[in-house]
C-alpha cells in the first residue's frame, strides 16, 4: 500500500535553495575587465528551484 513521506530534500516546502546561485538569485559572469552579475539563468532570480526528489509536491512516496 502506498503511503506518502514528507521528502527529506526539501522538507515538505517542495523548493529547494537554487545550486547555481547558491540562494542569492545572481550569478557571477566572470569577464577579462570586470565581473558581472547577471539574474540566475537557473531559477530566474527566484532564489529557489522545484525540488527534483519529490518534483515540487513535499511529498515521496515510500514503500
Ligand atoms: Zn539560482
Ligand atoms: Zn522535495
Amino acid at each position: 500500500m502506498a503511503k506518502t513521506e514528507t521528502c527529506p530534500t526539501c522538507n515538505g516546502s517542495g523548493t529547494v535553495t537554487c545550486p547555481v546561485c547558491k540562494g542569492s538569485g545572481e550569478v557571477n559572469v566572470r569577464s577579462f575587465f570586470n565581473p558581472e552579475w547577471k539574474t540566475c539563468p537557473q531559477c530566474g532570480g527566484a532564489r529557489k528551484i522545484a525540488c527534483g526528489t519529490c518534483g515540487g509536491t513535499g511529498r515521496i512516496l515510500v514503500k
